[in-house]
């Protein structure tokens, strides 16, 4: 069985404790490689090789580190199939997904920000003919980058990407549920000569070795996703440090379907919205406010078309629904089926562990499942569940879905379907939330900021934003007269 490795100082080795982890494959409940179980060490080891690469890399040349980032995007891209098949494994999530979605925008995310650094520009400020003010962007130094399971390339490579174009150095952890893309991303560094000691990716647990990164004096930033619990303890230990701070943290997403929709667009992305990547994306949408006067149709159709898609192994054309990412994870959603019935709530359809057979038969799978019949305010519509679950409600008024959709403690994105453009615009000028999306869901403008408001986090990454974020201004005043 395969043995991942850390990627320190340019090199691919082993922890120096030689202990690893179990890493299973969701699809078949197996064990099928191992993960290094790092600790504070192999961190060390990783944030001195970061810093002894920073002096040089931070005055690389913004066009040859362009080369480095573009490089690996085309990597990337020649691996597509590869590193498809093994976030297919790794995560349980339909190859089609991975390979469509995932492994294209962990390129993309290498190709934005090695073509946007180049176009990074500094502001200065004329005060007549008393003096100028030029501001300089300085790489901030070395950066943790602690990332999920649920999109683990994509949102590992959307950390490390900005991070080293903006001339810092890294040090990442990715999820020690779903290791592999990373691990694969650290043999294509290797390939595209990638300076020793600007990436360093350490596999282990989050209490060992996330813990370590986020503690260390040595590391200036942290750019964390991850759940909203998480995040508050990162908090907790990086801002007594100072450290600067991006937490992309958990949503309750909704979906907001006035009557006056374009019904088949809707209801075609709705389905999508609800349930790609089992349910496990933070910007899926799992409150669904259906205007009444085409609620009864909605649930008859969305219900019947649920029902309709495949969960199965994610290796086959077919599947639509894959495996949810643990078992752990697993027993959580199916507890919020549980608690939903007690609420009150009415399954009407899925609500099950799903057995696709043979060989996977072990596997993590869940029924897509809809659920109607509870209150805004209930547990099961306040917290998130980050799987196939979503509950259905009707709505009389703008104001009320308004106050519906604003009722939780997150903020991340949001779902707007009509055709009205006035209302539109009000309705998403009255959402608390970082993105909504009219019409449509998922579309992602690389140039545009990107993250939640409220308990889904605080900072933006996204765009120029990112430089901003992973740079120090410095403010230069010259008197001239
Ligand atoms: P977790 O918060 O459990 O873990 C995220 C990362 O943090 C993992 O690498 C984890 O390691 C690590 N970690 C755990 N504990 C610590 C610690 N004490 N110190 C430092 N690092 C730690 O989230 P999940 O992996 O379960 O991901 C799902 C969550 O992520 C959901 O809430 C989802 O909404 C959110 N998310 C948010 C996004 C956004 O952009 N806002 C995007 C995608 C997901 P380990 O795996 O070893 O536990």
């Amino acid at each position: 069985m395969q043995y991942i490795k850390n990627y320190i100082n340019g090199e691919l080795v082993e922890p120096v404790s030689k202990k690893y982890l179990d890493n299973v494959d969701p699809s078949r409940g197996k064990v099928y490689s191992y993960i290094p179980d790092s600790d504070e060490q192999d961190v060390e080891l990783a944030i001195a090789a970061a810093n002894a690469a920073f002096p040089a890399w931070s005055i690389t040349p913004k066009d040859v580190r362009s080369k480095y980032l573009l490089k690996i995007a085309d990597l990337i891209e020649k691996n597509l199939d590869k590193l498809a098949l093994a976030e297919s494994i790794d995560n349980g999530k339909p190859l089609k997904l991975a390979k469509t979605v995932d492994i294209p925008r962990a390129a993309a995310n290498f190709h934005f920000y090695g073509t946007g650094i180049l176009h990074y520009a500094a502001y200065t400020h004329s005060m007549e003919d008393t003096a100028i003010n030029y501001t300089l962007r300085q790489p901030v130094g070395v950066a943790g980058c602690i990332s999920p399971w649920n999109l683990p390339l994509y949102l590992f490579t959307w950390k490390i990407a900005p991070a080293i174009a903006a001339g810092c150095t890294v040090v990442a952890k990715p999820s020690e549920v779903t290791p592999m893309t990373a691990y694969l991303l650290s043999e294509l560094c290797v390939e595209a000569g990638l300076p020793k000691g600007v990436l360093n990716i350490v596999h282990g647990l989050g209490g060992k070795v996330g813990n370590a990164i986020v503690s260390s004096k040595n590391v200036p930033l942290i750019s964390f996703t991850g759940g909203t619990k998480t995040g508050a303890h990162i908090a907790s230990i990086a801002a007594p440090m100072f450290k600067k701070l991006s937490l992309e943290l958990g949503g309750k997403n909704p979906n907001i379907i006035f009557a006056d929709c374009d019904y088949d667009k809707m209801m075609a992305t709705t389905l999508h919205s609800s349930f790609s990547n089992q349910g496990q994306i933070c910007l899926c949408g799992s409150r669904i406010f259906v205007e009444r006067s085409i609620y009864e149709k909605f649930k008859k159709d969305f219900v019947e078309q649920t029902k309709k898609l495949v969960v199965g192994a994610p290796l086959e054309e077919k599947t639509r629904i894959g495996a949810v990412v643990s078992q752990p994870h697993m027993e959580k959603v199916l507890s919020y089926v549980e608690l939903a019935k007690q609420e009150g709530g009415t399954v009407l359809c899925g609500g099950k562990r799903a057995n696709v057979g043979g060989e996977f038969s072990e596997g993590y799978y869940i029924e897509p499942t809809i659920i109607e019949g509870l209150p805004y305010n209930c547990r099961t519509n306040q917290e998130e569940i980050f799987g196939p679950v979503v509950t259905i409600m009707p709505f009389n008024k703008e104001e009320e879905v308004l106050m519906w959709a604003n009722s939780t403690i997150y903020g991340l994105a949001s779902t707007v379907w009509t055709q009205d453009l006035t209302k539109a615009h009000r309705v998403a000028q009255n959402i608390h939330a970082g993105i909504v999306w009219i019409n449509c869901w998922l579309l992602r403008d690389l140039r545009t900021p990107f993250g939640g408001v409220k308990s889904s986090g605080v900072g933006r990454e996204g765009g120029f934003e990112a430089f901003d974020f992973f740079t120090e201004p410095k403010n230069v005043c010259i008197k001239i007269n």
